[in-house]
């Protein structure tokens, strides 16, 4: 099936988000938005979407329209009547490929409308992290593609020259969840979607540190004290106290970020 005789993709916008609608009600077509950041996606599984992420603060980022979400039906791409997306591996072995003349429609279909890049979602890529996550929400937006089985016949990604970026070092079912996380992660960076009460400037990732311990009411609980400090009202003595458990935490659990702050 040609690009042309394919619906446009489905999008997600301020009009149509309400906590209490199923993600189907959600997928309504909307006019792109043309301040929002873009997150496009390339999935069997559009219903997926906007999921956790139609939630609370990137919810109502989404419904302010500061992002807006596109998702391709890779399925519509597929071959013949049953729309065949995949096919055994070359060479023999357990499972499937996503085949590379159904996905190179799908990402032409991505190009001719998503600003931004576009990556693949494996655990085969770069690892994710906050540095990239800042990147990301700085362009226009992000083309995202989910594998599914065994992955993607090599040759589309090279054509495109696709980058691979992986959540972690293990192996997920498919590239949806990954794809939500790094989307949370990039969203909650853009303007306007954190307030003051929520800053990204003190937090984990974001000086080289991870974050000191953070403690509410009540002041004893089961016979745990706040630290005194915490309470004495002193702003400075506080802010002290907070960077030096922060670097104490970041030296016990993670070595390898002391060492790149200590230098
Ligand atoms: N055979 C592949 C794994 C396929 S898992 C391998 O061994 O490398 C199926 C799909 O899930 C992948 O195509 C990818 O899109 C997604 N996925 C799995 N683990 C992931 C991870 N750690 N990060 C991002 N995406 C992942």
């Amino acid at each position: 099936m040609a690009a042309s005789d394919t619906p446009p993709p489905k999008s997600h916008g301020r009009k149509s988000i309400r906590p209490s609608l199923k993600p189907r009600d959600l997928m309504g077509e909307t006019p792109q938005l043309a301040h929002a950041w873009h997150a496009h996606l390339i999935t069997l599984f559009p219903e997926a979407f906007p999921g956790v992420l139609g939630s609370s603060l990137t919810g109502k980022a989404l419904k302010d329209g500061i992002w807006q979400l596109h998702t391709t039906n890779l399925r519509e791409f597929g071959e013949g009547k049953h729309r065949n997306v995949d096919d055994t591996p070359a060479g023999g072995g357990a499972g499937m490929v996503l085949r590379p003349d159904v996905m190179g429609r799908a990402i032409e279909d991505a190009i001719s409308r998503a600003p931004g890049p576009i990556v693949y979602l494996s655990p085969r890529g770069k690892r994710f992290d906050q540095a990239m996550a800042r990147d990301w929400a700085r362009l226009p937006g992000v083309t995202m593609i989910c594998g599914r089985f065994e992955g993607v016949d090599q040759r589309v990604l090279d054509h495109y020259r696709v980058s691979e970026v992986s959540l972690g070092d293990f192996v997920l079912t498919g590239g949806e969840i990954a794809a939500q996380a790094m989307l949370d992660a990039t969203i909650r960076l853009l303007p306007g979607v954190l307030g003051n009460a929520e800053s990204a400037v003190e937090e984990s990732h974001s000086n080289g540190l991870l974050e000191h311990p953070q403690y509410t009411r009540p002041a004893e609980w089961n016979g745990h004290r706040i630290p005194d400090v915490l309470l004495s009202g002193h702003h400075g003595d506080i802010a002290k106290w907070r960077h030096e458990a922060s670097k104490e935490l970041t030296k016990q659990r993670r070595p390898d970020l002391w060492d790149a702050y200590d230098e």
